[in-house]
């Protein structure tokens, strides 16, 4: 299975400014697409932590990270500097890089959203990537995403910008994932109890659980209040697609027998994934 590990890069995390939800999205999407998201570290604008993080991603030797944040033209915007720097690569322009900024800017100066499409300093920041990496288009904003091989894992490096995270991962880093992630299936199927209490759910959940350990199966807890249903959620991925259904049809039935002699009702099933 494809391992991911995911990097949020920002001070404005970190204060609690800003809420990380592209985490949340990414963990969503490549978890939809049968991957592993191993872990998640959130770390400021600052070179050292950036280095430090990514050091200890790539001991893990994961097969995908992705970074987000810090690729604008701001002095704060470090992510590919502090990636070159770690990794012991030269920071260059990149010729591809900057035709997709100055395309851009003249697509943004043609309909007047920027005074004019003059590449200047700032502006060129963007297209300075860490030798060896290629830029992803970025169909909604200037700072093209970034992509680098360093052994057998591959880093993706997407803006901050919810927008843009969400429009280059949706075009251009869409081929990447297909070879990353090839046709793997995910199944999520959610089943709602009846039951408020989730002590009362847990010697059938872990019981279930430890018999189908390939399916992970998670009660959610809730505040105890009147008429709480409290939910069960069934998920797995693999690369056969009946597999996968048999194998959350053969939990969801061992999961309802078990719930039913504890005198537990499933209400209803809400199927996902
Ligand atoms: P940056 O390119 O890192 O300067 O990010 C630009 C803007 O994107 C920030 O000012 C935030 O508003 C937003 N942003 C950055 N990182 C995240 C994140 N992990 N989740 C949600 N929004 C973010
Ligand atoms: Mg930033």
């Amino acid at each position: 299975m494809t391992s991911v590990e995911i990097i949020a890069i920002g001070n404005e995390l970190l204060l609690g400014d800003v809420l990380d939800t592209n985490t949340h999205w990414l963990c969503r999407q490549l978890s939809g697409r049968g991957g592993c998201v191993q872990r998640g570290a959130m770390v400021p604008d600052d070179p050292q932590a950036i280095a430090e993080a990514l050091e200890a991603t790539l001991c893990r030797q994961p097969d995908l990270v992705v970074l987000t944040g810090g690729l604008g033209p701001t002095a704060d915007d470090l992510t590919l500097a502090s990636l070159a720097t770690a990794m012991g690569r030269p920071l260059e322009l990149n010729e591809r890089a900057l035709a997709m900024v100055q395309a851009t800017y003249e697509q943004l100066a043609d309909i007047g959203l920027v005074l004019d499409a003059a590449l200047t300093e700032e502006r060129r920041k963007m297209a300075y990537l860490p030798q060896g990496a290629e830029p992803l288009h970025n169909p909604v904003g200037a700072a093209p995403g970034v992509t680098l091989r360093e052994g057998r894992t591959v880093l993706v490096c997407l803006p901050g910008v919810p927008a843009e995270l969400k429009g280059i991962f949706d075009s251009s880093f869409q081929p990447l994932l297909q070879d990353l992630f090839g046709d793997r299936v995910f199944l999520e199927r959610v089943l709602v109890t009846d039951c408020g209490d989730e002590s009362d759910l847990a010697p059938v959940v872990d019981r279930v659980a430890a018999e189908h350990p390939q399916v992970y199966v998670k009660s959610r807890a809730k505040p105890y209040a009147e008429g709480v249903h409290l939910r069960i959620t069934l998920s797995l991925s693999g690369s056969d697609p009946q597999a996968v259904v048999a194998a959350i049809d053969a939990t969801d039935r061992d999961l309802t027998a078990g719930l039913a002699a504890a005198g537990i009702a499933v209400l209803e099933r809400v199927e996902g994934g």
